[in-house]
Formats: C-alpha cells, sequence, structure tokens
C-alpha cells in the first residue's frame, strides 16, 4: 500500500487584506484553490469549490470522480455567483492530486483547472506537472515570452481557464506511478511568483517534514514580498509497498537493483502509461518530464504490457497497417473502369489510365470497333482514357461513341462482344 504523508500552509501575504485561498488535506485527495473576484467571492469560491470537491471525490473517489468532482465545484460556484449579485463574476482555481485505485494498481491523479500548480520533485529535481490556464502562460508556450518574464508580467493574473466563471469547466487530468520518495507539491500563484524554482527545490531537499517544508516556502514568499495569498501543500510518497521492484521486475524480467536508475524510470513511463508529454511541460529535462501523462479525463490509462508484447503489438500494427494501405490502393485503382485504346482497337480497361503506382489498368474487353471509326474529335478522349464507375456505364460510353459515329451499334451494354478480329502487334499486347 502507498502511504502519503502530507503537510500545508497558508498565508494572506503582506498585501492582500483577506486570504482568498483555500486548501484541502484528506488522507486520500489534496487541493488548493485560488478564489477570485469581489470583496468576498475569491473567498467564497474557493471554499464552496474545496468543500465540494471533497464531498463529490468522496462518493466516487477514482480518477473520473476526481475529475466530475472538480466539475460538481464548477457547477456549485456557478450557481452560487448567479444567485447572488454580490458574488456574481467570482471564479476560483483547483489544482487536486489523488491517490486512486484503476485496474488493481495504485496511481495519483492530478486535475487542474486555472494557474494554481502541481510540482514533483523527484531525484531532487523539481519538475512542474500542470500547464497554467493563462494568458501570459499561454504567451510562454507559445515562445513569445520568457518563464521569467511571465512571471513578473503585469496580466498574469488573466485566467484563460477557471472554476465556476461559467456552466462548464474542462479539467486537465495526469495520471502518474507513485513511487517511493517523490515529493508533490501544490502551490497557488503567491508561491511562485515570488520564488524561483531553484529556491522552492532547494526548501523541498532541505526540509524532511512536509509540515516544515510548507511553513518555509510560506515564510520565503512572505519575506520576498508576500504580494499575494500564499497557500502550499506538500504531499510525500513515503511508502509504494514494493510496487517500483514488482514494475520492473514484470517489464524486465530482471531485479529492479541490476537495472540503471534511468532504464528504471523508463520503465516505471511505461507503467504509467507514457505517451510522449514532453511538449506539454516546460522542463528541459525530458527524463523527467516523460513520467507525467497528461490524457483525457475519460480515457483508459495504457495497460501494463511486457516489452515484448509492446514490441509484437507494434510489429502486427505496423503490419496491418501497411495491409490496409496496400488494400486502400489496390481498391482505389481497380474500382473504376475507362474507355481507351488498345493499339489501333477502342477496349474497356479495369484501373486507372496509366496506372497507379504499382498497380498497372488490365484489359477488360476489345470491342469491334477501331480508333479510326471514332468522330476525329474523340480521339484525344480516348487517348487519355474516358473513366466510367462501372462496366456497364464503360460499356454504354462505348456504345454512344458508336452511335454518334453512325459506326454499327450492335454493341449493348451488358452484352457479350464478339472476339475482335483485329490483330494486335506483340509491342502493343496489354501486359496482363
Ligand atoms: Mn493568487
Amino acid at each position: 500500500m502507498i502511504r502519503l504523508r502530507s503537510g500545508s500552509a497558508t498565508d494572506v501575504g503582506r498585501v492582500r487584506a483577506n486570504n482568498q485561498d483555500n486548501l484541502l488535506v484528506a488522507s486520500l485527495l489534496f487541493a488548493v484553490a485560488d478564489g477570485m473576484g469581489g470583496a468576498a467571492g475569491g473567498e467564497v469560491a474557493s471554499r464552496v469549490a474545496i468543500e465540494t470537491l471533497k464531498t463529490s471525490f468522496d462518493q466516487n473517489p477514482d480518477a473520473d470522480g476526481l475529475v466530475e468532482a472538480i466539475r460538481a465545484a464548477n457547477e456549485r460556484v456557478w450557481e452560487r455567483s448567479q444567485s447572488d449579485s454580490q458574488l456574481r463574476g467570482m471564479g476560483t482555481t483547483v489544482t487536486a492530486l489523488a491517490l486512486v485505485e484503476e485496474e488493481g494498481e495504485e496511481r495519483l491523479v492530478i486535475a487542474n483547472v486555472g494557474d494554481s500548480r502541481a510540482y514533483l520533485l523527484r531525484h531532487g529535481e523539481l519538475q512542474r506537472v500542470t500547464d497554467d490556464h493563462s494568458l501570459v502562460e499561454e504567451l510562454v508556450r507559445d515562445g513569445q515570452l520568457s518563464q521569467e518574464e511571465a512571471r513578473v508580467h503585469p496580466q498574469r493574473h488573466i485566467l484563460t481557464r477557471a472554476v465556476g466563471i461559467s456552466d462548464h469547466v474542462e479539467p486537465d487530468c495526469y495520471r502518474v506511478l507513485p513511487v517511493t520518495g517523490d515529493r508533490w507539491l501544490l502551490a497557488s500563484d503567491g508561491l511562485f511568483n515570488e520564488l524561483a524554482d531553484t529556491q522552492m527545490a532547494s526548501v523541498l531537499r532541505r526540509f524532511k517534514d512536509p509540515g516544515e517544508a510548507s511553513a518555509e516556502l510560506v515564510r520565503l514568499a512572505k519575506d520576498h514580498g508576500g504580494a499575494d495569498n500564499i497557500t502550499v501543500v506538500v504531499i510525500d510518497v513515503v511508502d509504494d509497498g514494493g510496487q517500483a521492484v514488482k514494475a520492473s521486475e514484470a517489464l524486465a524480467g530482471e531485479p529492479a537493483s541490476l537495472l540503471t536508475q534511468r532504464q528504471r524510470d523508463a520503465q516505471l513511463r511505461a507503467l504509467a502509461g507514457e505517451q510522449g508529454a514532453g511538449d506539454d511541460v516546460d522542463d528541459d529535462d525530458w527524463d523527467h518530464v516523460d513520467e507525467v501523462v497528461p490524457d483525457h479525463p475519460f480515457d483508459v490509462p495504457a495497460r501494463k504490457r511486457s516489452v515484448s508484447g509492446r514490441l509484437v503489438a507494434f510489429v502486427v500494427a505496423v503490419v496491418l497497417l501497411l495491409g490496409a494501405a496496400y488494400g486502400s490502393v489496390w481498391w482505389y485503382a481497380n474500382r473504376q473502369y475507362y474507355v481507351g485504346l488498345d493499339g489501333e482497337t477502342v477496349a474497356i480497361f479495369r484501373g486507372q489510365p496509366g496506372g497507379l503506382l504499382w498497380f498497372e489498368p488490365q484489359l477488360e474487353q476489345r470491342t469491334r470497333y477501331r480508333a479510326s471509326d471514332m468522330r476525329p474529335a474523340r480521339l484525344p478522349t480516348l487517348k487519355a482514357g474516358k473513366i466510367e464507375p462501372s462496366l456497364a456505364a464503360a460499356k454504354a460510353y462505348v456504345a454512344r461513341l458508336a452511335n454518334e459515329s453512325g459506326a454499327d451499334s450492335t454493341f449493348q451494354p451488358g452484352s457479350t462482344l464478339p472476339p475482335t478480329s483485329t490483330t494486335i502487334p506483340p509491342d502493343q499486347q496489354p501486359t496482363p
């Protein structure tokens, strides 16, 4: 069994009149919420959101339940703001972390709306896991602003997503395998707008107790200026019941102790249902970045598979894909007919004039007509090949040509043609 140990701290800061942040520390569920709007609105929004989050998650304590809980919080805050004009326009961020069980495995699920953040400290390195839903953060992701510029940007408080400002919200959701020694940090922007990542990492490394680490983070942010409310929750993964070792053995067939840290990490990524999340997290240490998997809330996480099983599945997929591609081209190449010239003889071919890739057109039937029987104006079309959707349509076209040119028109759509008397020189024989 995983055991989580947590600590937390919150402070109004040095500038604001009241603390509109709220936090939640329960046995399996942790969250920070940073409220905004009006005199009292922000405080109400973050409190209602946290309360609803807890009640709703308790009824359905799994990954989908966490996403649903944020949606429920959204509805409650939205309804409240609609029914009370004093509270109109209020909203809140919610960043939540929960320990859940999926398919018999324990997982950490992180769900996020707004610009509060979840960070992971692993092997002493701090990595941000969530994306901010804010205007400046979108500019950072776009490459138009640096992380440092964003931290002090005057418009950094403008959110692109928040809980309670409309009747629906779409949280981001991440699933991660819990690993002993990992330390998670949930924080409102009052923390990371004051402190650089290196400062936060330093505190998280130095203070073993999560409560002391939380208090120290808040103290430093306040010392630095405390321009906003500061809220911090620190969660330690203190016991994974040997799951990481089992994972390595299951995947590699050898004891975890023989694996390098990097190999082990790669396998843990695979176990976590890794889909390549590197682009979504701006940290150049991809070795850690990939361990976090943003996924759609409704997605079922990838199942644990052995390495050879994955390889076989991959090869089978490639073969099926190639087969399907070959089949599609074959179908496309052969689905139609055209009327053209086989030497001097008007003939019906199956396929594409000139062929398609490696599929040459096939001679379907020769007609009794020669090119010279047709109106001269039709010859360029016949040389290029007149495409028809079916054999019957191609025969009908030949009949029309014969009619208009005054040639014998006993040729009927669907009828069997008498053998042609035309002799085709060997160099003009169609390829079979
Ligand atoms: Mn704030």
